[in-house]
């Protein structure tokens, strides 16, 4: 292989950064050059390529966002679409393709192997961290200290004033990111896609944390637990007088989805943007790497896409015992 190309797409995260120089840096090592594909497969489709050498990705290493930019493609996922897909790739003389995305950009990616015989290796970057074949993907691990930052500031405010809080963060599928930040960030309670709790449930508990004594009580939300945060807070309010504490909500969002990639999340994009390309250059394709157990695996994408990776509902009992 002579030359590459690497494209971020789907949601995005802290550390496809990191990921694309070590992508750049380990192809140029070998003696392969690198195409940046703009936008994802939209970019691809539109001949959105240029190339990037040792310098176009220095000083990246600590910003988040992904400097090559990322983008859904509806006409991708058509026939027609992938064919000019290809047509772009044979143009540039791209002969691998490493793509940084979630479990939809990885289908897109089997779809090019599937098709066309094309060599693709995927990294998965989503702070969901619902992807199979790797215990962590990047982006992960900052997000999670950004909502934990986020946590132990609201706590200060909520024990000034006796409040409770409901903060919902990101995850409409997969209650990941809720369930880790709300273990470690203390809080009073966690409310899951994966688990159904009713808003009785959640009186219950905030009564009995007023009782205890507690001078706050912090409830984190998924954003795909149901039936969501505004419907809970509005049964909470109703019963104000009854449950002691006066409830306030707050909304993450997208603050999730940026800023400086903590160092775990540097080094994991680093080894998996390596492992990437030397996947490629091997003569592997329609793999995913991944970190297991500390270590650099490939998983067939067809494996990784099979089914969204589950939560270990053991640390949500784990949780629960610790909710005092
Ligand atoms: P995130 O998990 O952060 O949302 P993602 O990679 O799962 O990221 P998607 O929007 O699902 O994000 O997929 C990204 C792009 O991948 C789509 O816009 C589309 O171009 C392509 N894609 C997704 N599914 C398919 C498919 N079945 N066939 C072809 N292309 C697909």
């Amino acid at each position: 292989m002579k030359r590459i190309g690497v494209l971020s797409s789907g949601g995005d995260g802290p550390g496809f950064n990191p990921c694309i120089r070590a992508v750049v840096r380990t192809a140029i090592s070998h003696g392969v050059s690198v195409m940046g594909i703009k936008y994802g497969f939209a970019g691809l489709i539109n001949g959105e390529i240029d190339e990037l050498d040792v310098r176009s990705v220095g000083g990246i290493l600590g910003r988040g966002g992904t400097i090559l930019g990322t983008a859904r493609s509806e006409e991708f996922r058509t026939e027609r679409g992938r064919l000019t897909a290809i047509r772009k790739l044979h143009e540039y003389g791209i002969e691998g393709l490493v793509i940084i995305g979630g479990d939809g950009s990885f289908r897109g990616a089997l779809q090019l192997w599937r098709e066309f015989n094309f060599p693709v290796v995927g990294v998965p970057g989503t702070i969901d961290n619902d992807i199979n074949g790797t215990d962590m993907s990047i982006g992960v691990d900052t997000a999670l200290n950004t909502v934990l930052n986020a946590i132990d500031k609201i706590r200060d405010t909520a024990s000034s004033h006796q409040r409770a809080f409901l903060i919902e963060v990101m995850g409409r599928e997969c209650g990941y990111l809720a369930l880790m930040s709300g273990i470690a960030g203390g809080a009073e309670m966690i409310l899951l896609p994966e688990v159904e709790t009713s808003p009785e449930e959640v009186a219950s508990a905030l009564k009995n944390a007023y009782l205890r004594g507690k001078a706050h009580c912090i409830i984190i939300v998924a954003e795909g637990y149901k039936p969501g945060l505004e419907a809970v807070a509005s049964y909470l309010t109703e019963r104000r007088e009854e449950l002691g504490f006066e409830v306030r909500t707050t909304v993450l969002g997208h603050v999730q989805r940026g800023g400086s990639p903590t160092a775990f999340e540097r080094l994991l994009a680093t080894r998996l943007g390596v492992a990437a390309v030397e996947a490629l250059l091997s003569g592997q394709s329609g793999v995913m790497v991944g970190l297991v157990g500390n270590k650099v695996v490939l998983t067939p994408l067809e494996e990784v896409v099979a089914q969204p990776k589950k939560i270990d509902l053991s640390l949500y009992q784990m949780a629960k015992m610790l909710e005092k």
